[in-house]
């Protein structure tokens, strides 16, 4: 995701756990995001509890045949062929599609066949432990809406359905007193209640953990990019001056403890100030990215520093490099300039846009501070320019470097 779609996702977020408690419509996508997250789990916890349900289910078989005086052929129709068999065929649906309606269409139609069965029996039967039934008929909306993950809306349609058939039953068969449709009313409503609440703090959960790691990613991105501008000159994405000032300490310490020679060049871009009186000070930014992309050409990346630490003043720190190095850098960028034949004119005999370099070199530990060494290297800039522009002027610190 890219950082605005993030932002976005973090924003829908917020407003659905804004809206209120009793609502819970899911935007389109967060949906899809939360079905996605339990599509595993719930597939599974789904078919573990249909199992467990289709079990009980046919181990009330046992009753049928042996209290009830039902011929063991007509249950054996009924609990394992109308409603066991296709059960199973729907869990394998279950299994292979993987879908949030599926899922629920077929505990939906699973749920419908145990209570048309369930049903089933109940009328066939005129024994006196038929009353016993109003266990199962309480029993069938808490397995159906609580042990098994099953939506809300899927839940509440289904209940009614089910409901609506075990009360058209008892009324009509007359098989047991209609006293006991209270208790199964009262158990479908609390068990579509507990439904609700599992499924709307399943969703809260989800949305406040999404949220929190949507902020945490802004967070690393805004703190990932503040440490880049804090380092980074904007213009032309070379190092800024602060870094150029944290890295000279650094690298010049480091030089200094292990007797090592230090280089600096200072590169100024020639008549700059006529460049941008004839070309305006926009071409005059775009001329200094360019120059700035030819000097990082130029440097050892992984050592040397490349900085702009002025308005069309740069500066390469080149820790460990001698004078011979510090000279042959300075010359390959100059000559690069040159080459690169950006046009000019602004000032009589300056065709083409090119620089003037000052190179200081040392040995660190003979040297009294990095920033005498700049501050060398400055002076042989002014050399350069004084000398006649478009070329380089090395000096050197100490004899031994
Ligand atoms: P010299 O050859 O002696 O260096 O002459 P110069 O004109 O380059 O020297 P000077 O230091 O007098 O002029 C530097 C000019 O650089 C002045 C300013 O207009 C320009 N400049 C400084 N910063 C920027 C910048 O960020 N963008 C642009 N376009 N121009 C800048
Ligand atoms: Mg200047
Ligand atoms: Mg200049």
């Amino acid at each position: 995701m890219s950082d605005s779609e993030i932002s976005m996702v973090a924003r829908l977020v917020e407003q659905q756990l804004a809206k209120p408690a009793i609502t819970f419509r899911l935007h389109k996508s967060l949906r899809t995001m939360f079905d996605a997250e339990f599509s595993r789990r719930k597939t599974h916890e789904t078919i573990y509890a249909l199992l467990f349900s289709l079990a009980v289910f046919d181990l009330l078989l046992l009753g049928d045949t042996s209290t009830r005086g039902i011929p063991l052929r007509d249950a054996i129709f009924v609990r394992i062929v109308m409603v066991t068999l296709p059960a199973l065929l729907g869990l394998m649906l279950i299994y292979k599609v993987r879908t949030e309606a599926v899922r629920n269409g077929v505990v939906a139609l699973i749920s419908l066949l145990v209570t048309i069965g369930t049903v089933a029996m109940f009328a066939r039967t005129d024994s006196r432990f038929v009353i016993y039934d109003a266990f199962a008929f309480t029993l069938m909306p808490v397995i159906a809406n609580t042990l098994i993950p099953f939506r809300f809306v899927y839940a509440l349609a289904s209940t009614v359905v089910n409901v609506a058939l075990v009360n058209t039953a008892i009324v009509l068969t007359g098989n047991m007193p209609i006293d006991v449709l209270p208790a199964i009313y009262l158990s479908a409503l609390v068990s579509l209640l507990t439904n609700y609440r599992l499924e709307r703090n399943a969703i809260d959960t989800f949305l406040n953990l999404l949220l929190k790691s949507l902020r945490q990613f802004e967070m690393d991105e805004a703190n990932r990019y503040l440490k880049i501008i804090a380092r980074e000159d904007a213009l032309t994405g070379l190092a800024n001056r602060r870094e150029f000032e944290a890295t000279l300490a650094r690298t010049w310490s480091s030089a200094v403890e292990n007797l090592q020679s230090y280089s600096a060049l200072m590169i100024d871009i020639d008549h700059f100030k006529a460049y941008n009186d004839l070309h305006g000070h926009p071409a005059g930014d775009e001329c200094l990215r360019q120059v700035a992309s030819i000097i990082l050409q130029q440097v050892r990346a992984s050592k040397d520093l490349a900085a702009r630490i002025g308005g069309e003043e740069f500066c390469i720190l080149m820790p460990g490099a001698q004078f011979q190095a510090a000279e042959a850098v300075a010359e390959r960028i100059r000559a690069a300039v040159e080459r690169a034949r950006i046009p000019h004119g602004g000032i009589a005999g300056q065709v083409f846009v090119t620089v003037s370099i000052g190179a200081a070199s040392c040995i660190a530990k003979f040297c009294e501070n990095g920033e005498t060494l700049v501050a060398t290297a400055d002076k042989a800039l002014y050399e350069a320019k004084h000398a006649g522009r478009n070329r380089n002027h090395v000096m050197r610190l100490d004899l031994a470097a």
